[in-house]
């Protein structure tokens, strides 16, 4: 049996035409010998109406299993629709909400994480003939029997973990755009839709805001060695493929700028060089939820130095707080804490890095030409990030792309 799982977002199936047109996408799979799991979302804004509701009759937290229990329901739409529209045009199919196969989460709800699927209904279905099996993404059940939602942009991993459980050949993620992009094209216009990128390339785009797929799908995607292509739904086009770096021959130095445009940093000035400062003031950090991104710090022969760290510009005040509540109970001491808002995050992302040397002399002479004072600098294997001011940043994203030579990948 020939599995392909397909996930279709909100928008390719925002209304009844779209509906119809991904039947038709699917319909050309059945005709090329394929048995389908397709995972559907919500309608096109559905989710944000449900929530909506959720809070105008008083939910209190997001933990609230009532609160899953509502917002899950837009994905049961939209897969019922999708399996009458199946069977309208004899293509046997039957819609499976996630609690039926089941999908098993943990009990974290608005946020859950998969456990364990079982596909033997959906199995047995297609050896009775059944030739799509549409299941409703974004939901499972947890424990004690209560509906979970996966966290916003679910469906993704929804689709991943099905095919990844089913053992399909591969997973089509299905959306508004045809494929993944060299930058965002609203940037640069002459960006270019990459053939492939690996795993760990994507990880990195996803998770830094290139927010074409969920990031946890990714992860799971490159856990199972599930290979993912994305697609236009209202383009036929040729998408891009997400798989394993040793499917790619020709590795790209660069793949790929991403950024994020909403940081700002703080710095601590003349504290404490010695062991333990550092555990002090990230505690408290944390305790607080802020997402501290970049660090710098050096170490002084005065025995006082300096720390600097970013975070996304809304948690500024948040760490401000925790770190001047900190000094007050004489757990850290500083001598100012200096902000700085109004900044962005400039990445390259590519895996030929991890064997090209240069790349970094290359990133910082292209913003040293056009004037870009950098901040904060931090790198992986595959990755090299600068801040900056916001102000520059689209400059600083065009000067990189034409840098690399992106236009012509
Ligand atoms: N409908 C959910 C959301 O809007 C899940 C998804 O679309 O992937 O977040
Ligand atoms: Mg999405």
């Amino acid at each position: 049996m020939k599995i392909l799982t397909m996930k279709f977002g909100g928008t390719s199936v925002a209304d009844i035409d779209r509906i119809k047109a991904v039947r038709d996408i699917i319909s050309d799979e059945i005709r090329g010998g394929w048995n389908v799991v397709a995972v559907v979302s919500a309608m096109s804004k559905e989710t944000n109406k449900l929530i909506d509701l959720a809070k105008q009759v008083g939910v209190e937290n997001l933990v609230d299993p009532e609160y899953d229990s509502l917002i899950s329901t837009g994905e049961d739409v939209s897969s019922s629709l999708l399996a009458i529209a199946l069977n309208s045009i004899k293509i046997s199919s039957r819609s499976w909400r996630g609690w039926q196969l089941p999908i098993r989460t943990d009990s974290f709800h608005s946020n859950a994480k998969i456990e364990e699927i079982t596909t033997d209904q959906i199995i047995s279905s297609f050896k009775e003939g059944v030739k799509v099996a549409v299941v409703s993404g974004f939901q499972g059940i947890e424990q004690a029997g209560r509906i979970t939602t996966l966290g916003r942009g679910g469906s993704d991993t929804s689709a991943v973990a099905i095919a990844a459980a089913i053992d399909a050949e591969r997973c089509d993620i299905y959306t508004d755009v045809s494929g993944i992009y060299t930058t965002d094209p609203r940037i640069k216009k002459n960006a270019s839709k990459l053939k492939k990128i690996s795993f760990e390339e994507m990880l990195e785009m996803a998770s830094l805001g290139a927010n074409v797929l969920q990031t946890r799908a990714v992860e799971l995607a490159m856990r199972h060695k599930v290979p993912i292509r994305v697609l236009n739904s209202f383009l036929k086009e040729e998408g891009t493929l997400v798989c394993d770096e040793e499917e790619i021959m020709e590795k790209n130095i660069v793949s790929g700028i991403a950024f994020q445009k909403n940081e700002s940093q703080l710095t601590l000035t003349n504290i404490e060089d010695k062991p333990g400062v550092a555990a002090k003031i990230f505690g408290p950090l944390a305790s607080s939820g802020v997402n501290i991104d970049m660090i710098v710090q050096s170490n002084t022969e005065t025995g006082l130095t300096n720390i600097t760290f970013s975070c996304p510009e809304d948690e500024l005040d948040i760490a401000k707080k925790a770190i001047s509540k900190a000094k007050e109970k004489n757990v850290v001491s500083y001598e100012r804490l200096i902000e700085n808002k109004n900044l962005a995050k400039v990445s390259i992302i590519g895996i030929g890095m991890k064997t090209h040397a240069g790349v970094a002399q290359k990133m910082f002479e292209t913003l040293s030409q056009e004037n870009i004072n950098i901040n904060v600098i931090s790198t992986s294997e595959i990755k090299l990030s600068v801040l900056i001011e916001r102000k520059y940043l689209e400059l600083a994203v065009r000067s990189l792309h034409d840098a690399f030579g992106l236009q012509n990948l």
